[in-house]
C-alpha cells in the first residue's frame, strides 16, 4: 500500500511513521509513506499557500493552485483512492478502514487553517473522511489515524502477537477484557476461568464479557449485532 500525503507539515507524518509497528511495516515493504508539500508547488517567491477569504471573515484559506498542482504531481496507480481529511466528511469506522485496505494507493489531503478553497474539492473530487464531530487544527492527525488503522489491516503488519482478529468491531462487538501478571493486584484477582487452561470455557467467558460490555458501553453496536445474529 502506498500512502501519498499532501501536507504543509510533512515532518509530522514522517515522524509518526518512524516508530513501532508502522516503522516495521515500512521496513518490511508492506507500506510506503510519501509526503508531498504543496508549498513546493507555489509560483511566487514567498511560497504562499494561503490567503484571506473572499467575503471576509477570520482565518486563512488554502489556495487551490499549490494543492491541485501538488496532487497532480503524484503518480496514481489504477487502484487508488483520494481522501480529503475534513470535519465535514463521513465519520471513519472500522468498516470504512476495511474498504480502504483493499486499495493499492491512498492519496491523503491534509488541510490547515480555515481549510481548503472549495475549488480543490470541485477539481479533485476526493472522498471526505472525518475523525468525528470536532475540529482539529490540521489534517495530519486524522491522516495518520487513517494510515495507522489501514496498515493494521494489511497482511504482515501485525505479528501473531498483535493479531487484529479479535479486536473491537471486527465481529461487531467490543473486545473482552484482558489481564496479565500478577494474578492479584490491589486485591483484584484475575478471573479464575482464565487460569484453568480450559479453552472452551475461556472462549465462552470472553464472548459473554464481550456481549456484556458492548451492551453497557455501546448499546447502538449491541442492538445492531443483536439484530444480525
Ligand atoms: N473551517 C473548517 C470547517 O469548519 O469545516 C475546519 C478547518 S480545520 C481548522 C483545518 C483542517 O483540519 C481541515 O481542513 C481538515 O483537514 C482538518 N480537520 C479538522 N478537524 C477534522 C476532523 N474532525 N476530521 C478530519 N479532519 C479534520
Amino acid at each position: 500500500m502506498i500512502f501519498d500525503v499532501l501536507s504543509l507539515f510533512p515532518e509530522m507524518i514522517d515522524n509518526y511513521c518512524s516508530f513501532s509497528i508502522l516503522k516495521r511495516a515500512v521496513e518490511a515493504g508492506i507500506i510506503t509513506v510519501n509526503t508531498v508539500n504543496p508549498r513546493d508547488f507555489t509560483l511566487d517567491k514567498h511560497k504562499k499557500v494561503d490567503d484571506s477569504p473572499y467575503g471576509g471573515g477570520a482565518g486563512m484559506v488554502l489556495m487551490a493552485q499549490p494543492y491541485v498542482d501538488a496532487y497532480e504531481s503524484i503518480n496514481q496507480t489504477e487502484n487508488c483512492v483520494t481522501v480529503m481529511l475534513s470535519p465535514q466528511g463521513e465519520p471513519l469506522t472500522d468498516s470504512l478502514v476495511n474498504d480502504f485496505a483493499k486499495y493499492d494507493q491512498m492519496i491523503l489531503l491534509c488541510g490547515h487553517y480555515e481549510g481548503f478553497d472549495e475549488r480543490i474539492r470541485e477539481i479533485i473530487k476526493p472522498r471526505e473522511i472525518s475523525l468525528g464531530d470536532f475540529v482539529l487544527t490540521g489534517g495530519e492527525l486524522p491522516a495518520l489515524c487513517l494510515i495507522d488503522a489501514v496498515s493494521r489491516k494489511l497482511e504482515g503488519t501485525l505479528g501473531k502477537i498483535e493479531s487484529a482478529d479479535e479486536d473491537s468491531f471486527s465481529n461487531g462487538l467490543l473486545e473482552y477484557p484482558h489481564y496479565t501478571r500478577p494474578r492479584e493486584y490491589r486485591g483484584l484477582a484475575v478471573p479464575e476461568v482464565l487460569l484453568n487452561g480450559n479453552h472452551k470455557d475461556i472462549t465462552e467467558f470472553r464472548f459473554q464479557k464481550s456481549l456484556e460490555r458492548t451492551k453497557l458501553k455501546r448499546p447502538d453496536l449491541y442492538n445492531k449485532w443483536f439484530d444480525n445474529n
